[in-house]
């Protein structure tokens, strides 16, 4: 019976000659025959539909701050209800949320929309993140707790793979202010092929390219530098080129510190000279807005003014200590603007996620 499957039907798809139901959430493009599931494992054809399995049926939800996404360019200082559901259409073997992004079960707490919103506002969260696993293949969900947010003045944030087709950025317009795109390895083909399991990265440019001809989302990047075999200099060079080129030079981009984790745990953290590294080829290539994340206390968590180099924003970590913009995010020392959307909405100290025992 139609009405005691779990979830709800699944709107992109589109119907193949053969009887199989091509699934356009994301750029796997699974084309599944009636009885099975994609890739992903939480969308699958029953009845001769497509169904989101997982719709409703929230795995994680926690409060993080925004800079934790991480964004910095948007919004800084608020809280995130973030929450997840189970699967994934990446096979990341260094996948630090595997546990809920590679299990193929529909679990979690049934949720509608309205409750997703509801928790997010009883906690003080500014805005919803889609994050722990890749918000694409669900989509359908998402759009429904985001329009329900918007009603609610609650912004929404994807942090996804990019690995989308045109259909999920269609969708996504919908309802997202805000994305950011993780790149692993500056998407060099070798790396995403051997870890991650997809053939190439280009779907993840052709995403971009899409969000920034149809939507007014904010776009950050973020690359995962895996050391030894995902921190090809060349690679990453490329990439910041693309963003440069593509996306405009004021593209905030970030480097991410790899930690050892799932099936990778014979690798170190990445060294933080390679990613100093790679900030440097981000310069190079002109991108303003250079990070270096998972590194608390490095200098190159701060933004720094590109007219008088003086910081802007002080960050540790995931704290912001010091805000140096006027009231139109301008630098205090010499008024050149900062392309940051809203203001700051709080400073958080250093310490104020520590649990108090
Ligand atoms: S969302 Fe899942 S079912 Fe759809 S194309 Fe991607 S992996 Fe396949
Ligand atoms: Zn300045």
């Amino acid at each position: 019976m139609q009405t005691s499957l779990p979830g709800k039907d699944a709107e992109l798809f589109t119907r193949l000659p053969n009887g199989r139901i091509k699934c356009t959430a994301c750029a796997r493009l699974c084309e599944i025959p009636e009885g099975k599931i994609g890739l992903c494992g939480i969308r699958g054809v029953v009845n001769d539909k497509l169904r989101l399995f997982v719709y409703g049926r929230v795995i994680a939800g926690q409060i993080d701050p925004i800079e934790k996404k991480p964004v910095t360019h948007y919004r800084p200082g608020t809280d995130i209800f973030s929450i997840s559901t189970t699967g994934c259409n990446w096979l990341c073997q260094y996948c630090q949320n595997y546990d809920i992004s590679q299990r193929r079960k529909v679990e979690g707490t049934e949720t509608t929309p309205e409750q997703v919103v509801e928790n997010a506002a009883y906690y003080g969260a500014q805005g919803i993140a889609y994050t722990y696993n890749e918000p694409s293949i669900f989509i359908e969900f998402a759009r429904d707790c985001g329009i329900e947010a918007h009603k609610r003045g609650i912004f929404n944030i994807f942090v996804s793979n990019g690995y989308d087709t045109p259909e999920s950025v269609n969708m996504m317009r919908q309802f997202l202010d805000c994305i950011t795109v993780d790149f692993k390895g500056s998407g060099k083909q070798e790396f995403v092929r051997r870890y991650i399991g997809i053939p190439s990265a280009d779907p993840i440019f052709q995403t971009l390219k899409e969000i920034r001809d149809k939507t007014k989302i904010h776009v950050e990047i973020t690359d995962l530098i895996v050391p030894q075999v995902g921190d090809d200099l060349e690679a990453a060079r490329k990439l910041c080129r693309f963003v440069h080129d593509e996306l405009g030079p004021d593209t905030p981009i970030h480097f991410l510190r790899f930690h050892p984790d799932y099936k990778m745990m014979q690798f170190d953290n990445t060294p933080v000279e390679t990613l100093e590294k790679h900030y440097e080829v981000a310069k190079q290539e002109g991108l303003t807005y250079a990070y270096l994340g998972n590194v608390p206390g490095h200098p190159l968590e701060d933004t720094y003014c590109p007219e008088c180099k003086s910081v802007v924003i002080g960050r540790y970590g995931f704290s912001i200590d010091t805000w140096n913009l006027d009231a139109n995010n301008c630098c205090k020392n010499c008024g050149h603007q900062i392309p940051i959307i809203g203001k700051l909405h709080k400073v958080r100290k250093k310490n104020h996620f520590q649990f108090i025992h």
